[in-house]
């Protein structure tokens, strides 16, 4: 049974500084049934720790980016009421980081890498938490790897969802009957107590996932943006904000590209229908969108999106005896190094497919691995530099003249690849990544303005 319990979480920009965890603090305060704040690192931390983690550094340079980290954290413990309650907690913690930081083998070994970049949301919960005391909340600072157990997958754990929730209701539960609980997103732990995280922008995952395990009725994504808009205001001033999206379309925008939630959140919501909110922090006033199961309207288009960092692979087979069962082959491989495809066309002999190549990413390193296994069975073909264009919304596949208004508006560019059809809530074009910008400004002009 669900109850009233709202689970809020704060991004990295929304618990920056002082004044804006104040903002924060208030959000929280003000909503009586809010009794899990999720808060991610202060920006920029995050970032500090990955450039400790993946580069090999002087001990110098070691030095400066541990004093950069030190400031932004001091910045906002010195401005505290009472700093010397959590001081001693703040030393002891960017000392357990610079121990990870200076291990001799920090750039080779992934656990090493998740407790150290696990700081930030360490450090940050630690901060929050005094500031809600000082406004004369009860609130603890809770250690969030007691409950969010994950597989020992390090830097990209998954969640195990019935264990989770075994856990929150054994040990979480009792804390919010009696406070409110500050804890950290973006970090979990495995069976054996080892610190793992959940991917980059993970904070909004485990927000969802707290509120399914303590059965909550809604859960609220702040961060520095008035709602989910049409497509992402840093491209186009155009872009406006959306009252309302469904679980599917928030997913869907998600997984293509959309930055404003980590694409695993809706999964968490949809399994146990909570109301996600995502609004602004420092705007709470100006309300944002309310994501739900059922929505008002299902408009044809409800946004466009873009997913950066993208190669295409082809592969080929010469041999026609190969045809039959050359697809399972391909990927069979595809699954061994569990990536998804999200994009695929086919022809009789060859298969087209989009991977993610973030720079110096986990999968970059995969789709390495991938393509040496995929050229033993075949003509492997990748070309680079490609973004995805997505455009979501509904009944795409049987609403009259979507496709002539989309083709009408971006026919003169290049695209590579088009797939429609395979799903009613989205339609997606690999293009050049020079021209990805451009051909949102215009779809979006053509579709939303
Ligand atoms: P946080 O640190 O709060 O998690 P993020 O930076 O991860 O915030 O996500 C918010 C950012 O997502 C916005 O500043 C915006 O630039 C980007 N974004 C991308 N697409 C959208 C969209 N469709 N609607 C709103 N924001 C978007
Ligand atoms: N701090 C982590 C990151 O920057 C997680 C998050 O903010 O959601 O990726
Ligand atoms: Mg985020």
């Amino acid at each position: 049974m669900q109850n009233e319990l709202n689970v809020a979480k704060f991004g990295g920009t929304s618990v920056a500084n002082y004044q804006v965890i104040k903002n924060c603090a208030d959000i929280v305060i003000n909503n009586p049934n809010t009794k899990v704040m999720v808060v991610s690192a202060a920006a920029g931390i995050t970032n500090h720790l990955v450039l400790l983690a993946n580069t090999a550094l002087t001990s110098e340079q070691i030095s400066d980016v541990i004093e950069n980290i030190r400031k932004i954290e001091f910045a906002i413990l010195n401005e505290l009421k009472n700093p010397s309650e959590v001081e001693d907690k703040l030393f002891a913690l960017l000392s357990e980081l610079e121990s990870y930081a200076r291990h001799e083998e920090i750039n080779y070994r992934d656990d090493l890498k998740d407790s150290l970049m696990s700081m930030g949301e360490r450090m940050s919960s630690l901060l929050c938490a005094a500031i809600l005391r000082e406004k004369g909340a009860k609130a603890i600072n809770f250690d969030v790897r007691k409950v969010l157990r994950t597989d020992s997958k390090f830097t990209q754990a998954s969640p195990d969802i019935s264990n989770i929730r075994v856990l929150a209701q054994q040990l979480l539960q009792p804390e919010i009957n009696e406070q409110i609980v500050v804890t950290q997103g973006f970090v979990g732990a495995d069976e054996q107590g080892r610190t793992t995280t959940l991917g980059r922008g993970g904070s909004d995952f485990t927000a969802a996932l707290l509120a399914e395990a303590l059965e909550a009725k809604t859960c609220e994504i702040w961060t520095d943006v008035i709602g989910v808009y049409t497509t992402d205001p840093r491209i186009t001033d155009k872009a406006r904000p959306l009252p309302e999206l469904s679980f599917e379309e928030a997913a869907e925008m998600a997984t293509f590209g959309a930055k404003v939630l980590h694409p695993a959140t809706m999964e968490p919501a949809l399994r146990q229908n909570i109301l996600v909110f995502v609004g602004s922090s420092k705007e709470p006033e100006k309300g944002g969108t309310w994501i739900k199961r059922d929505c008002e309207s299902e408009p044809a288009f409800r946004a466009i999106t873009r997913r950066k960092d993208q190669v295409l692979v082809t592969v080929k087979t010469p041999k026609m005896m190969y045809a039959q069962g050359f697809l399972e082959r391909v990927f069979k491989i595809i699954a061994k190094h569990e990536l998804s495809v999200d994009l695929v066309t086919t022809s009789e002999i060859a298969v087209s497919f989009t991977l993610d190549n973030p720079p110096n990413s986990m999968s970059e390193k995969m789709n390495k691995e991938i393509l040496v296994e995929l050229s033993n069975i075949c003509d492997v073909n990748v070309e680079r530099d490609f973004d995805v264009v997505t455009v979501v919304g509904n009944n795409m596949h049987s609403a009259a003249g979507v496709s002539s208004r989309i083709f009408a508006a971006i026919g003169d560019f290049n695209l590579r690849m088009i797939c429609f059809g395979a799903n009613v809530h989205n339609l997606s074009f690999v293009v050049s990544n020079h021209q990805s910008e451009d051909i949102v400004r215009v779809l979006h002009k053509a579709l939303f303005e």
